[in-house]
């Protein structure tokens, strides 16, 4: 059976050896590759994906969260025709009208937010937000969550999935590097905390509170471990009484949870704020949005001496540097734009909900109709299927978990058309059907007696 699959495949296993030859593994991203290779796609639709070889697949990875609408959205394919068309160019280089209609909307939907800055992606919006926050406190190290994950930059390749003989005490995590390549300067600079422990990481926090700049979290871990309402709380109120600031990396959660992201659903206000994924509609994007005494410390206005001193200016005195030659661009701002105007329908949020509801219980049921010890793990249109029965609150508890038969799982439901990348979470769009998810019970169902 398993060679029919490598059969119905046999297309993107070409693909993946002429492009090995001259891409490293075959893909642009680590994450996207899987052995023996990855699927190569040729085109989309809704809540479909087909691959090179014609094979279909109802889509969970959704381009790891962002296609919140599926693919092709018509909505979004019209506002970005429309936007080019109507600016003649694809982009200016120059301010415009629509950074200031979705600065102003997110500024409206997210309560920590007073200005916003636009970047390309996740990675840039977190990597600005740490340069602001040591700016803004004179303090040069950061303290982040073993396990989270804030794109792929030295600083933040810091214990993301460390292996837990080198990491430590599970209350005063190691710092452990996920990439070869990286100076020990990074290790010393990047703090670990363990997530939803708030005794144990206000410990760690007030003994380095002169060094800590800023403790950055994913307020929902990889989009499925929600922090405790006590610990973000607590976590809001140690940061301000030790002066050190409190960034969401809501990159996943901004538009997943409710519109108007982790913040809006806890009633807790970060100081920072990083957004990407479903921001860009499915185009290249990244924000980051928070207090107004923070984030003027990149307004050019406060450079402006520098202009007249001949350069001669203390580093400390200048503008907080951000560039970034497409920031800002309308194709991308077009698409968001009319994607958070669908999700802005109450209904549309609401059934996207419901949907993902509906898919965990059955799936839950489903597992343990065949006494296999399941669970589902998530909060809004992200979840996760984690074997174990024990509590799953962070890194250390997800590691416990049953990860072998997960993948096998997930290699047999490629087999019968349910795509994610083997051992990923799953997200929901607007347009996965009931159809869809009597599809992925039935395929669950298929996988579980083969494997049995
Ligand atoms: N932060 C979080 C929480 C993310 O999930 C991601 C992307 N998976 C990033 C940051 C980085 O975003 P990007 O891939 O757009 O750089």
């Amino acid at each position: 059976r398993e060679m029919n699959f490598e059969d119905k495949v046999s297309g993107s296993a070409r693909a993946y050896e002429q492009a090995k030859s001259v891409i490293p593994g075959g893909v642009t991203a680590n994450i996207k590759h899987f052995a023996p290779h990855p699927i190569v796609m040729d085109r989309a639709s809704g809540s479909q994906l087909i691959d090179i070889d014609g094979n279909e697949y109802i889509d969970y990875l959704l381009c790891y969260g962002a296609l919140i609408l599926g693919h092709g959205h018509p909505r979004v394919k019209e506002a970005v025709y429309k936007q080019m068309e109507q600016c003649g160019s694809f982009v200016f280089g120059a301010p415009h009208n629509l950074e200031y209609q979705m600065a102003q909307k997110l500024v409206d939907l997210f309560p920590g937010m007073d200005q916003i800055r636009f970047t390309n992606s996740g990675l840039e919006a977190t990597l600005l937000s740490i340069r602001l926050a040591e700016a803004y406190t004179g303090k040069h190290k950061v303290a982040k969550f073993e396990g989270h994950y804030h794109g792929g930059y030295d600083q933040m390749l810091v214990s993301i999935n460390p292996d837990l003989n080198g990491a430590g005490e599970p209350t005063s995590p190691n710092s452990v590097a996920e990439s070869s390549g990286m100076s020990d300067y990074y290790l010393e600079h990047t703090v670990v905390l363990p997530f939803n422990d708030l005794e144990a990481t206000e410990k760690i926090l007030r003994a380095k509170q002169d060094e800590i700049s800023a403790v950055i979290l994913e307020p929902v871990q990889g989009g499925f471990i929600s922090a405790d309402e006590s610990f973000i709380k607590g976590l809001r109120q140690i940061t301000s009484e030790l002066g050190i600031i409190l960034i969401f990396d809501e990159v996943k959660t901004g538009f997943r949870l409710t519109v108007g992201g982790a913040q809006s659903l806890y009633g807790v206000e970060p100081d920072l704020t990083a957004l990407g994924k479903v921001l860009g509609g499915g185009f290249p994007v990244g924000a980051l949005g928070g207090k107004i005494e923070i984030m003027d410390l990149m307004s050019p206005e406060k450079g402006q001496d520098i202009l007249t001193s001949g350069g001669n200016q203390q580093a400390t005195d200048r503008a907080l540097f951000h560039s970034g030659t497409y920031n800002g661009h309308p194709t991308v701002l077009a698409a968001g734009l009319a994607t958070i105007e669908v999700l802005e329908d109450p209904l549309t949020m609401k059934g996207l909900l419901q949907q993902t509801e509906l898919l965990r219980n059955e799936l839950e049921n489903l597992y343990h109709r065949h006494s296999i010890t399941m669970q589902t793990i998530g909060m809004g249109s992200i979840f996760n299927i984690v074997f174990t029965d024990e509590k799953v609150k962070n890194y250390r508890d997800l590691s416990k978990a049953d990860l072998d038969f997960r993948k096998r799982i997930d290699y047999e439901l490629l087999d019968l058309g349910i795509y994610t990348k083997p051992g990923n979470r799953y997200s929901i769009s607007t347009v996965h059907s009931e159809a869809d998810i009597k599809a992925t019970i039935d395929a669950h169902q298929q996988a579980i007696k083969r494997l049995k």
